[in-house]
């Protein structure tokens, strides 16, 4: 008996990473799934070794069969227009290669570090401004943590660390729960703040196991979804936040305003909506970062901001999330300034 049990334990702490070893890696497969013939989609990649598809079982299942325009899909279908070189467009567009003092750190913000603790991602979103990103430089080994917490021991200016990556829900929950302990023994830290994309495409990555941990830091902890559009937020998905809110951590949300994904006013309202009723708050609506291969998901400034004028009109100023980009060399991310327009 004690045997089946521990195996059946491990069986289920091990889902998420049978999920992902499933995922969809050819865009051939995910149409196939879909019900969609490759001639309506002559646009598509099919073979892009720098940047692939990747995309699990779970987010796939969101999407609409035989819809083209499905905008989850579009979110990680890779286009031939991604070969396209366009200026203006290039692969740091950030310029974070300055900003990356220490290996797996990148210290821009005041009083905030990025860690990046896990390189790669559960998904490939084409519209990532880290898809060029030297991850290999940066891969962070268990051994190399000392040193980068090291780095943030030595700057008291530093109270909240913010795990970042790629994608640190891709670290698994023991790995987690040591980082997550070595940070609890920084005296000056604050807070901690995951930001994540995991659990929208794998829910099953909120392990119970991942809940004590952020419940049993000594830190304030929070958790920065990356959500798009409102069928991201799945039934799965709301048990999986449900543990979370129940282990204390804060649910925020940052969204990109993308062409063609949700650049209307009603895909944004309901977004928002539906953010709330799972217990999250919209907390930044990002203009695109300029990265070479993305420039199709691109909307002008002018129409970011009649939107967000729109959202301001709607919906209470809670569920209002605030329109900014992020600015190569500036400290924080930069608000558009509505006045100007
Ligand atoms: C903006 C951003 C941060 C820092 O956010 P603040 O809330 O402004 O401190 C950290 N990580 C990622 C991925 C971000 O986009
Ligand atoms: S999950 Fe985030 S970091 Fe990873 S590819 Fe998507 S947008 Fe980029």
């Amino acid at each position: 008996m004690p045997i089946i049990t521990r195996s059946a334990v491990s069986v289920e702490r091990d889902d998420w990473r049978q999920i992902l070893a499933q995922a969809f890696r050819s865009a051939g497969d995910l149409l196939d799934y879909l019900g969609l013939a490759a001639d309506r989609l002559p646009q598509v990649l099919t073979e892009f070794r720098d940047f692939p598809l990747l995309v699990p079982q779970p987010y796939a299942s969101l999407m609409e069969p035989g819809n083209p325009a499905d905008p989850l899909l579009l979110q990680v279908l890779p286009l031939r227009d991604e070969l396209l070189p366009v200026p203006g467009f290039s692969s740091d567009p950030l310029e974070e290669a300055g900003a990356n003092p220490d290996r797996g750190i990148i210290h821009k913000y005041h009083g905030r570090v990025l860690l990046l603790a896990a390189s790669g991602c559960a998904v490939n979103c084409r519209y990532c401004f880290r898809r060029h990103f030297p991850y290999a430089d940066n891969r962070v080994s268990r051994a190399q943590w000392q040193q980068a917490l090291d780095y943030i021991r030595n700057d008291t200016s530093i109270t909240e660390v913010i795990l970042s990556g790629g994608d640190p829900l891709l670290l698994q929950d023991d790995a987690l729960q040591e980082l997550v302990s070595l940070c609890d023994a920084i005296p000056q830290l604050k807070r901690l703040r995951i930001h994540t994309r995991l659990p929208v495409v794998i829910p099953q990555r909120v392990t119970p196991q991942l809940a004590q941990i952020l419940k049993h830091s000594r830190l304030t902890t929070s958790m920065v979804l990356h959500i798009n559009h409102a069928r991201e937020l799945s039934p799965a998905l709301h048990s999986s936040l449900s543990t979370l809110r129940e282990a204390g951590v804060t649910l925020l949300n940052q969204s990109v305003l993308l062409k063609n994904v949700n650049n209307d006013f009603r895909v944004l309202s309901e977004l928002s909506e539906s953010l709330f009723e799972f217990g999250i708050l919209p907390y930044y609506l990002h203009l695109l970062d300029r990265v070479s291969g993305a420039h199709h998901f691109e909307i002008s400034e002018a129409e970011a901001v009649k939107l967000h004028r729109e959202l301001l009109a709607g919906l209470p100023g809670y569920l209002v999330p605030r329109l900014v980009r992020e600015i190569a060399g500036l400290p924080n991310k930069a608000p558009i300034n509505l006045d100007r327009q």
